[in-house]
């Protein structure tokens, strides 16, 4: 069996902890590697050797580190091939939808290319009499990131990228259910030209993550996961003195209007909730058509298509809709949230509790399900589920239809359907939820825009990727400046404008 490692000063390097995890093959429920889990000692000694590594890496330019990022870019383009094989392999999604999860990625090491002009400072000439003002962004020194299984390329790359072109030293806790495909970036990296201790990848579970929240020399920590995970986090990184960005969990509402076409919604439904399995903080989770007459028709406009999903193994081909979810845990999880659903009265118009896939039955397969006629109180409304499970509220009028949206707990991805500009406008001026789609059922900013959701879909002031990714990795210096020439009078005891 294949035994991964971490990456330590620019080398694969075995565990030393003598822990270590199953990753599986989730289409076949085969254990297929396994993964060291760092300790602390293991996790203080990758950090005190990143600090070493980072001064020199922050005294190089900006231009010089852009130029590593550009390196990164055709690098990733070269791999896509084997950076997706080796995602699906261990995360299940279809040869497509994993060039995507790099896509994504890629898209944010395209971005930081052209870190020096984020990481410009500003400027005041006389300020005061022969007095100059000037601020300037320099790198935090390490910072670290903590990744979450269901993107295993894009989230560690929307954070190394901003990361490391603003020249911090960075450290790399990724998914210890997939593991690989941190490890190949890693390499990249090196080809591209990142100075080796710079980038350090641990593998790890509690263990690595309490230590990089205690460790003194972490100055910034950002975190995407599960609600419960952001919530300790943050706590504990806070009280620890550190900077903390974290983005957890969600069930995201799309709202169908009367006057919305109805098969593009249907179709928007079925990407956005069985997509991936469901396994995406910016799925659509929870339908809400308004009225019973718009109800009525979407149901029977998805019973058709949710048939016609192929589920199966990444290896089956590019027509295969979606694959297993990542652990049996996951899948014992989501199908007690749909017994749940049912033993509580939602009715579940479309069952996939009896789905087998003929050779694969040791996989992690769960077929497609819709509810109808769910309400808030049961536990598939409120808890995020993270499966193909769509469950259907009905309204009867638009305000109530926002009204679940902004009541829910989670706030992180939120879509309308509709033809009306005003009501899309009231929805994206009103609605408490941190990325809006009118008429797109995933509204996943790109690169230069800023990703982060609000209530308990994230923890902290600044998003990931764009400006604010720039803002989280560099602290601002303010320099006033004076030369003696400019000096015209001697000790000063009060504070006064300077004119
Ligand atoms: P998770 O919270 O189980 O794990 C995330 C990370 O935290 C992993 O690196 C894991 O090793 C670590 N971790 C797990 N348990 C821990 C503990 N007790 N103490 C310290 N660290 C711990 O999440 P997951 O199952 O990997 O990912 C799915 C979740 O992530 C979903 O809730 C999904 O909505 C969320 N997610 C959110 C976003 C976002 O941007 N808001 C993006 C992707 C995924």
């Amino acid at each position: 069996m294949q035994e991964l490692t971490h990456w330590i000063n620019g080398k694969h390097v075995k565990g030393t902890s003598g822990r270590f995890a199953d990753v599986y093959n989730p289409a076949t429920g085969e254990v297929q590697a396994r993964v060291p889990l760092a300790s602390k000692a293991e996790l203080d000694a990758a950090v005190a050797d990143a600090a070493r590594a980072q001064a020199a890496w922050a005294a190089t330019n900006p231009q010089k580190r852009g130029r590593v990022m550009m390196a990164m870019v055709g690098l990733i383009n070269r791999d896509m091939d084997k950076l997706a094989e080796a995602l699906s392999r261990e995360h299940g999604k279809t040869i497509p939808d994993a060039k995507g999860d790099v896509q994504r990625g890629l898209e944010v090491i395209e971005y930081c290319i052209n870190a020096a002009q984020m990481l410009k400072g500003e400027f005041t000439d006389s300020a005061g009499p022969g007095i100059d003002m000037y601020s300037m962004r320099q790198p935090l020194g390490v910072a670290a990131g903590i990744t979450p299984f269901n993107f295993p390329a894009m989230i560690p790359l929307w954070k190394m990228g901003p990361a490391l072109s603003c020249g911090n030293a960075f450290i790399l806790k990724p998914s210890e259910r997939d593991p690989s495909v941190p490890l190949i970036l890693a390499e990249l990296f090196q080809e591209a030209g990142l100075p080796d201790g710079v980038l350090q990848v641990i593998n790890g579970d509690k263990e690595s993550v309490d230590a990089i929240l205690d460790n003194e020399v972490i100055q910034a920590v950002g975190f995407v996961g599960s609600t419960p995970i952001a919530e300790y986090i943050y706590g504990r990184g806070c009280s620890n003195g550190k900077r903390v960005q974290c983005f957890g969990g969600a069930k995201n509402h799309m709202i169908i209007m009367p006057d919305a076409d109805l098969d593009q919604a249907a179709d928007a439904l079925i990407g956005a909730g069985y997509g991936a399995a469901g396994e995406r903080c910016m799925a659509i989770s929870v339908a809400v058509p308004v009225g019973d007459a718009t109800a009525d028709a979407l149901i029977e406009k998805l019973i058709p298509r949710i048939e016609k999903l192929k589920v199966g193994p990444y290896t089956a081909g590019n027509d295969i809709d979606y694959g297993p979810v990542v652990t049996a845990a996951a899948k014992a999880n989501i199908l007690k949230l749909v017994e749940s659903g049912v033993a509580q009265g939602a009715k579940l118009v479309v069952d996939g509790r009896d789905f087998k896939l003929q050779g694969y039955e040791q996989g992690y397969f769960v077929g497609p399900h819709l509810f109808d006629h769910v309400t808030t109180d049961m536990d598939i409304y409120r808890k995020e589920i993270f499966g193909p499970v769509l469950s259907t509220v009905r309204a009867k009028t638009y305000e109530e239809a926002i009204g679940y949206a902004m009541d829910h707990e989670y706030g992180n991805g939120t879509a309308i359907f509709t033809r009306d500009g005003d009501t899309a406008r009231d929805f994206a001026a009103r609605i408490n939820v941190g990325m809006v789609g009118i008429n797109v059922p995933i509204p996943v900013p790109l690169a230069y825009h800023t990703f982060g959701g609000w209530k308990k879909s994230g923890f902290g002031d600044l998003n990931q990727h764009g400006p604010d990714a720039f803002r989280f990795y560099t602290r601002t210096k303010t320099v006033t400046s004076r030369w003696p020439s400019g000096i015209k009078e001697g000790a000063a005891f009060n504070f006064k404008a300077m004119d």
